[in-house]
């Protein structure tokens, strides 16, 4: 189902019942058309057929709560994953844009699953729905969204665009709230520069040289590390807004003093931060030790880069970064 099946069951009604309908969605966040009180019988029975709200999911919850993990089965029996992380006054949730990923990098569970098919803008926000109204069961809201789950935004682009378009306007949830992030496809990156909607954007970097990188993100050998630099150079001289380079610590691997200099050379006098997030175990890897990310972390810090460190999430329900994958054998 995409957006547009919504808008197309209202086309013989009053504009405004279509505005009722978004509102129904996504600020009283219902689960089932019956509670639209407003609207007749008969279109709600109609609602109901074309345009079904129930979400099919299972939940499950890290041990101190922080965590909740969504298993969603989608109309066709695909099935994605997205993630709320709560941390002080932020409910964060991660969205997933595609059923598995088509780029494969090598640290990546989501990337060994494969490729299946782009979401719709619709299965997008599902995703959003699902944890807004949970949420709303305690009188809380979502406050940040990050498209970070499983899947490449920038591979899907439009329907991307169009699920945080709606969920901006109708959920009310700021542009700035929202984050997309990128293994590094320059025609997505010029694209978002263009768009009206101040949305942040990261950059999955995780290796400060073409070897390196390619070895671990095969995508590297389509895109090199001048041509996404370049595009991010594009981006900042047009927005002004700080990217974030995502930098994830494999231990022996990309954490060397080298690498190091390397990542200074690349983001010394950009308007960008470096976010170092500890390598969640999903195969060959190990991540590095703290004594390792500390050291790292004060040589960039020593040339004047701005640098923040992931919190560890989830990591015992496989909801960290990551780690979404399904399970074939469930
Ligand atoms: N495809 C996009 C967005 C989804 S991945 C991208 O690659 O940017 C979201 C983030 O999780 C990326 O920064 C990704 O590199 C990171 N990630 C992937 N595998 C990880 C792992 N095993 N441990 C920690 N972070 C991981
Ligand atoms: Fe795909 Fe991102 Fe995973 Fe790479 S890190 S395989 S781009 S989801």
């Amino acid at each position: 189902m995409k957006y547009e099946n919504l808008v197309d069951a209202f086309k013989n009604e009053p504009t405004y019942r279509l505005k009722q309908a978004q509102k129904a969605i996504f600020v009283q966040l219902i689960e089932n058309w019956d509670e639209a009180t407003t609207f007749s019988k008969p279109l709600r029975q109609l609602l109901k057929k074309d345009f079904p709200l129930a979400i099919n999911a299972e939940i499950s919850h890290s041990e101190n709560g922080q965590t909740q993990k969504a298993l969603l089965t989608l109309d066709d029996g695909s099935r994605i994953e997205s993630v709320l992380m709560r941390h002080q006054k932020r409910n964060t949730v991660c969205i997933s844009t595609q059923v598995g990923c088509p780029l494969g990098c090598k640290f990546c569970a989501t990337g060994k699953m494969g490729f299946t098919r782009n979401l719709t803008d619709w299965e997008i926000i599902l995703q959003a729905l699902l944890f807004g109204r949970n949420l709303k069961e305690e009188g809380a809201k979502i406050t940040n969204l990050v498209l970070m789950g499983m899947g490449e935004p920038f591979l899907n682009y439009d329907s991307t665009i169009s699920a945080i378009n709606l969920l901006h306007t109708q959920m009310g949830l700021g542009a700035r709230r929202f984050s997309i992030s990128t293994a590094g496809i320059p025609e997505g990156i010029r694209k978002l520069a263009e768009q009206p909607l101040e949305i942040n954007l990261a950059l999955s970097l995780h290796a400060p040289n073409d070897e390196l990188r390619s070895k671990l993100m095969p995508i590297n050998d389509r895109y090199s590390l001048t041509e996404v630099i370049a595009a991010v150079n594009d981006y900042l001289a047009k927005t002004r807004r700080k990217v974030m380079f995502e930098y994830l610590m494999i231990d022996g691997v990309n954490d060397q003093p080298e690498h190091a200099q390397q990542l200074i050379r690349i983001a010394r006098g950009k308007l960008v931060n470096i976010n170092l997030i500890p390598y969640n175990p999903t195969g060959p890897f190990k991540p590095s030790s703290k004594t390792q990310l500390v050291k790292f972390r004060n040589l960039l810090e020593k040339a004047g880069l701005s640098v923040t460190q992931r919190f560890e999430f989830g990591q015992k329900i496989n909801a960290a970064c990551g780690q979404l994958a399904i399970d074939k054998s469930n």
